[in-house]
């Protein structure tokens, strides 16, 4: 059986006919018009046909992820800051145009679905997926089920506190392990290394120099090269991560933790220091199973093989 997944980004849609065992047999994509909900109604929708007329074999479902806060019927969009959107019924308002049917998903959801399903989770019964982007996501799967909460809008672990009157966070409150454990959070954190004059911000600001700004890319081969400032940013913003862990492991004990989002890419330079930090604050440590802590295996493609097989499982 064949599903269609979308996954609504800030700059681009993706869209992808996924089948029954989570592989892409065709991907499209197309600029995303983030901040009008009427242009977006269009797009995803021209989308879905498009996929639909590419296929020789019936579709049986679409999925559509997007970042926000989705209510409890898969139904509505709360809330998507990046996409200014409020009580949107995004739902309905696809179905409208569409011959089959449509659910909308959490992106981090979503992702977590695919490497639960077919990536790095496999197997395990309690996952947990944090996601390293621009904000930090997350994803619960317990007792073989995706998690969303009673209002819909559970797991979002990037809210879990890890500093007591800390950095201000999006969400009204302080100290968020997404103030420090972000891909955005160890990029802003480096640009202040560079314009610092300390010896551990050299590279970054020879980098800076050359580059005219530091972005992500940047901040990749300065931690590639082994520079030390570089690595120890990262090994900071694990250090956070690992602290959020060792409170949700308290909460959902689960056997995996999978670390998606841009920052993950920077592989054991980051997964270790997790690992140290998880250590350090697991919560009666010695008397209990240690998690496995792994890199995402989807990178980009999570939200739309997620999305599809969300989509499937409902119709299904
Ligand atoms: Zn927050």
């Amino acid at each position: 059986m064949l599903a269609i997944g979308i996954d609504i980004g800030g700059t681009k849609i993706a869209g992808a006919i996924v089948s029954s065992s989570g592989e892409i047999l065709n991907e499209l994509r197309v600029p995303s018009p983030a901040q009008d909900p009427d242009q977006m109604i269009d797009v995803v929708v021209g989308l879905i046909k498009e996929l639909q007329l590419s296929s020789s074999e019936p579709i049986v479902a679409a999925g559509v992820a997007a970042a926000g806060f989705i209510d409890a019927d898969q139904s509505t969009i709360l809330y998507a800051p990046n996409l200014n959107w409020r009580n949107e019924p995004f739902r309905d308002r696809l179905t409208a145009h569409l011959d089959l049917p449509v659910f909308i998903e959490n992106d981090a959801n979503a992702a977590g679905w695919a490497e639960y399903k077919f990536g790095a989770g496999q197997g395990a019964k309690d996952m947990v997926m944090l996601t390293l982007g621009t904000g930090v996501g997350g994803a619960v799967v317990a007792d073989h089920k995706l998690r969303r909460g009673g209002f819909g809008i559970g797991g979002e672990l990037g809210h879990v506190r890890v500093v007591q009157d800390g950095k201000q966070c999006g969400c009204g409150r302080k100290g968020c392990v997404e103030q420090y454990a972000s891909g955005t959070a160890v990029l802003k954190a480096a640009k202040k290394l560079a314009a610092s004059d300390g010896p551990a911000g050299a590279r970054l600001r020879e980098l800076k120099a050359e580059f005219g700004e530091l972005t992500g890319h940047q901040v990749y081969q300065a931690l590639l090269e082994g520079d030390a400032g570089a690595r120890e940013l990262v090994a900071q913003a694990g250090g956070y991560l690992g602290q959020a862990m060792g409170s949700i492991t308290a909460v959902l004990d689960p056997q995996v933790y999978v670390i998606g989002g841009g920052l993950s890419e920077a592989g054991e330079l980051i997964l270790e220091p997790i690992r140290q930090s998880y250590l350090r604050e697991l919560p009666a440590r010695g008397f209990r199973p240690e998690a496995k802590i792994v890199a995402a295996k989807f990178s980009n493609q999570a939200g739309v093989i997620g999305a599809a097989d969300l989509a499937r499982e409902s119709v299904g």
